[in-house]
Order: structure tokens, then sequence, then C-alpha cells
């Protein structure tokens, strides 16, 4: 199984190690109990939902409570989950105050005749269902609003977890990508993925980017791989990144990790499309490339303990 955090110019310059220590406290719990799951022999669906409802509920990420401003004020949020048996996939987009949008996603894949609801529909839908509703303030966050405000001054579309290099950025101080996500096996060779994220901080006319859109954003097909991304959503989709790298891998027979490097480091970089993704095939293998400086990430494989990074080593 592997989680990710979001990718961006993440630095150690920038970094103190109480943050680290906490960045890295937070993605081993995901992880732990994401895997404690598949220990109990549940499926990676009930996995990767379970390790991206933590992460959603963790301010340090752009997703659930941690989301970003949009220019209203507001946070808008997107998930998709998606599992390879029989391509079911669950997604939604632009929501408000829904604590756990990808508890969302699964419910519109388990008990909808579609695929994908945005906004005030979906909002009705996870009403019906009796999903956890919470106030504006529980997603206020004081460094969030911070980066949102200045977005506004410098009127930029921002990503979460990016430092903005003021010599590389036109005078920004922060543009990071704070998506998270999770891919999992289990022990009936099922494969899962889902995404979460509050997008792009100070983001307007309803933007919706990669995260929610199964082929862009999340992949899973148990013939292939599982995939999740994160970073620039725009890029993402018009390479419909994790789709691809299954392709690549039922189509050209590459390796995943061959099929990753060839979308993360070849097609993306091609079109200067910055961000990363994690990946699991059907044998268990896991990519986690990233073209980024760093990408919050995380694996743990049967037997061995869990393998927890953020910058490029
Ligand atoms: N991919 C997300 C989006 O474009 C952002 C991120 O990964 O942080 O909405």
């Amino acid at each position: 199984m592997a989680i990710h955090g979001g990718a961006g110019t993440i630095l150690k310059a920038n970094m103190t190690d109480e943050k680290e220590m906490l960045y890295k406290n937070s993605l081993r719990e995901a992880l732990e109990e994401g895997w404690e799951l598949i220990q109990q022999g549940k499926s990676a669906t009930d996995a990767v939902v379970k390790a991206v409802e933590i992460l959603e509920n963790n301010p340090l990420f752009n997703a659930g409570k941690g989301s970003v401003f949009t220019n209203s004020g507001k946070h808008e949020m997107d998930a998709s989950v998606m599992e390879g048996k029989y391509l079911n996939a669950g997604a939604v987009s632009s929501v408000s105050n829904i604590k756990n949008p990808v508890l969302l996603a699964k419910v519109i894949m388990d008990n909808s005749d579609f695929v994908y609801l945005s906004g005030k529909g979906a909002q009705e839908f996870a009403d019906k269902h009796k999903l956890v509703f919470e106030k504006d303030e529980y997603f206020f966050d004081q460094f969030r609003y911070d980066q949102y405000s200045n977005a506004l001054k410098n009127d930029k579309t921002m990503l979460d977890h990016t430092v903005i290099d003021e010599s590389e950025n036109d005078g920004d101080k922060e543009k990071k990508f704070g998506t998270v996500g999770a891919v999992a096996l289990d022990k009936d060779g099922n494969l899962a993925a889902a995404t979460s994220t509050g997008g792009l901080t100070n983001k307007k006319y309803g933007r919706v980017g990669d995260s929610p859109l199964i082929g862009s954003g999340t992949y899973a097909n148990n013939k292939t791989c599982a995939v999740s991304c994160t970073g620039e959503g725009e890029y993402f989709i018009r390479a419909v990144c994790a789709y691809d790298v299954s392709a690549l891998m039922e189509y050209g027979k590459l390796s995943l990790e061959d099929a990753c490097e060839e979308i993360v480091n070849r097609k993306l970089v091609s079109l200067k499309g910055e961000g990363g993704l994690i990946a699991i095939d059907k044998n268990c293998n896991i990519a986690m490339p990233f073209n980024s400086k760093g990408m919050y990430r995380a694996f743990i494989k049967s037997g061995q303990k869990p393998e927890i990074s953020i910058y490029r080593d």
C-alpha cells in the first residue's frame, strides 16, 4: 500500500525538524490505519478510503479539513475512488462543508447509478446518505488563510505545497500541491485508488482539477495497476496521467516503473507539468515518481516496515 500527501517545491531548507516530524507522523498514521484493514483481510477499497479519510481530517494536507481557500474565501473539494476488479468508480467535485469527500465518492460508487456528482446535487445526495457536514469554521486554518490572502494580493492561483521561490516565480511566496491519495493491493488481488483535494488556492469559476477525474488523477484496474496523482491538475488532465500509466502497462507491456517514468518524467515534463504520483501493480511493485522538488509519500509491504519520505534523496 502507498499514500501521498501532495507534491511541490518541498525543500528541507524551508522545513523545521518539528514540522517534518509532524508530516511524517501524520503519513505514518494514515498508512498504518489503512494497512491494518488490509492485514485484517478487508478490501483495498476500504484501505485506501480509510487512509484518505484520515489525511482529510488532518489540517496539514490540502483535503477535507485542511482544504485551501477559493477566490471567494470558501472551500470547494474534489475526490474520487476507483476499484480495479470491475472498474467501479465514484467521484465528486466542488462540494463544500462535507467533512470527508472521499466517503461521499465511495457512497456514490456504492449507492448510485452514477459515477460523478458535483456541487449542489452532490451535497443533496450526501445529505440523503447521512454523510457528516461541518460548518465553515471547521475548515478554517490560519496558515491556509494567509496563503489565500497572499494569493489574492498577487492575483495568483496556487498549488498547496510549493514554496514559491521569489527568483523563479514572480515574487510569490508559496505554491504547493497538498492533495492526498492512496493506492493498495489486497489479499484477494484487488487493486484500488483514491484521491482527495481542496484544489488550488484562490481558484475561481468553479475550477476543477484532475483529482476527481477518473483516468486523470485516479485510476485502478486489476489487469495493471492503481494510481493516484498530485500536481498541477491542468497538466494531469491533458496528459490523462493515471490511465496512461495503466495503458502503457496493458497495451505497451511496460513495467510499472517504466510506465510511471514515461508519464511523470517524460510526458508531463514535456508539457511542463509539475507533480508526481503513487502507483502499485498487481504484483505489488510500488512506484512513487515525481518531477517536483518533493512529495510527501509513504509505503508499506507485507512483512516490512513503513517507509516515509518527503524530499528527493
Ligand atoms: N492535483 C490537484 C488539483 O489540481 C492539486 C494537488 O495535487 O495538490 O486540483
